[in-house]
């Protein structure tokens, strides 16, 4: 087998103010760190091949293969509520779009391969940590069934990054459904080039939406995917941590990895981002978040529908069907978590009492919810009789579903993680990895393929001193 990618490069054809062309920067030194066997089998590309050095230099961005275009995007969002013209891929380079072997659309993007027309004072570079940081939360996502960004592969450059001190560089190997966010709408909306809007719109409702009719219909829908992705993120207690209206994918997948976590102890308020003063982007506001940002989404599409008052009050109705879809979206994954299939009027009142009770006793959100499968979730709580009083509503609740005990624990079992990447472990891993020792990663990676099995070790929260408090963007 050798060495090839099928590029079929729709986002290069579209105009040239969309993008800039771009090489991805030469690294002195680079080594393979983690390279995704199952993601290479999907993308039809040939792993052995991928791990040689013609893999390597690709996976670098010492080399350019056949076939790619390389660009950067340009787009614009709102930065923690404050409107920025225009950001674009700083450090990423998209090489083009592989077609999987599902038939699916794949952008193969470096992260971290250098500067780019829109790097600003950045040096286009990411170092080891938010690399290796992504690389196992995304895979994680993916594992839990929530639609994600991949990542193919982590290289090391051989080259150090200067942050706050020099740490080694790295650059992550990406794959999305596209890289088209809210910003990307934004960015042509302000400066008023509707043609330009009306072909990013038809670009993505072919590419990912092809039943929505027109620009409310394309908005409809990713109303609609956000909502249901946003549910899945807080059935996992999953903080994305700079829900900026360039991190927001019109695909519907989470993207832009930074100062993310997954909460250990439930607290509706968390936030992890040393940069999140405000606790804009907090556990519990993640929702109204999104609302915030499709608002802009919609705004920016505006000028394709219609005659202004129509367009407003239906762009409007198609926002406002957010809360709806998620409130659906959001009962039905924690009923699952109960262990419930059936739907009934008190339902929402039952998760939200034990979420009081878990967010009162700082009960650990991961290992609680899949204590309820094992029968010990009271361990849980600092003052068992917190968890006594509701649990007695939940029997009666499981009662009248029906079913027999066991198909009820094999269902929240199925439901619950066992595993998921806590932040003091994630830490750990890249720590480790600095020092030249990727096994604490590569057995982290593993557990996290498998989240809804067991693993005593890593379902144990962080001690204090353990404790990892704040997250950064690296
Ligand atoms: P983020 O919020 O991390 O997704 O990034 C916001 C913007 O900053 C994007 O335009 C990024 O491409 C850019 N950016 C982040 N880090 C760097 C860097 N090291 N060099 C250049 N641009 C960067
Ligand atoms: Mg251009
Ligand atoms: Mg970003």
């Amino acid at each position: 087998m050798s060495l090839q990618f099928a590029f079929d490069n729709s986002y290069a054809r579209l105009p040239g103010h969309f993008y800039s062309r771009i090489d991805p920067t030469p690294v002195r030194a680079p080594v393979l760190l983690a390279l995704n066997h199952a993601l290479c089998g999907t993308l039809g590309l040939d792993a052995q091949a991928l791990s040689g050095s013609e893999g390597l230099a690709v996976l670098s961005g010492n080399a350019v293969p056949p076939g790619a275009e390389p660009l950067a995007q340009v787009y614009a969002g709102h930065q923690f509520g404050g409107w920025v013209p225009r950001l674009g891929d700083g450090r990423a380079v998209l090489l083009g779009e592989l077609t999987g072997s599902d038939g699916q659309r794949w952008d193969l993007q470096l992260k971290g391969a250098g500067p780019t027309p829109y790097s600003r004072n950045g040096d286009g570079r990411a170092w080891m940590g938010p690399v290796l940081r992504e690389y196992l939360v995304s895979e994680a996502m993916h594992a839990l069934g929530i639609p994600t960004t991949r990542a193919l592969a982590a290289v090391a450059t051989g080259e150090a990054v200067l942050r706050e001190m020099p740490l080694p560089g790295a650059v992550l190997t990406r794959v999305a459904r596209s890289h088209i966010r809210v910003g990307t709408f934004q960015y042509f909306a302000a400066r008023e080039d509707h043609d330009a809007l009306q072909r990013l719109t038809s670009h993505v409702i072919a590419r990912h939406y092809p039943e929505a009719d027109g620009a409310l219909g394309l908005l409809e829908a990713v109303v609609e995917a956000q909502a249901r992705l946003i549910a899945k993120w807080m059935g996992v207690g999953f903080i994305h941590g700079v829900m900026n209206t360039d991190n927001m994918s019109v695909a519907g997948e989470t993207i832009d990895y930074g100062p993310c976590a997954f909460m250990d102890a439930y607290d509706p308020m968390q936030v992890f981002s040393s940069i999140d003063h405000m606790g804009r982007y907090a556990y519990g506001r993640q929702p109204d978040v999104a609302v915030w940002n499709l608002a802009q989404l919609a705004t920016a599409l505006l000028p394709l529908m219609g005659e202004r008052d129509a367009a407003v009050s239906r762009a409007t109705e198609a926002v406002h069907r957010f809360p709806e879809v998620f409130g659906a979206a959001w009962l039905s994954e924690f009923r699952g978590k109960l262990g419930l299939e059936r739907a009934e009027e008190e339902d929402g009142a039952l998760i939200s009492a034990l979420l009081d009770r878990m967010a009162s006793q700082g009960a650990d959100f991961t290992n609680t919810f899949r204590a309820l499968g094992h029968g010990t979730a009271r361990a849980q709580f600092a003052d068992p009789a917190a968890f006594d009083g509701w649990a007695e509503a939940w029997q009666a609740r499981l009662a009248r579903e029906g079913g027999t005990a066991e198909t009820r624990v094999a269902a929240i079992l199925s439901r619950n993680p066992g595993v998921i990447p806590r932040t003091h472990r994630i830490e750990a891993a890249i720590d480790a990895a600095v020092g030249g020792d990727m096994s604490p990663f590569e057995t982290l990676h593993a557990a996290l393929a498998r989240p809804f099995e067991d693993d005593a070790d890593l379902s144990r929260p962080p001690s204090e001193a353990e404790a990892v408090t704040q997250t950064f963007c690296g």
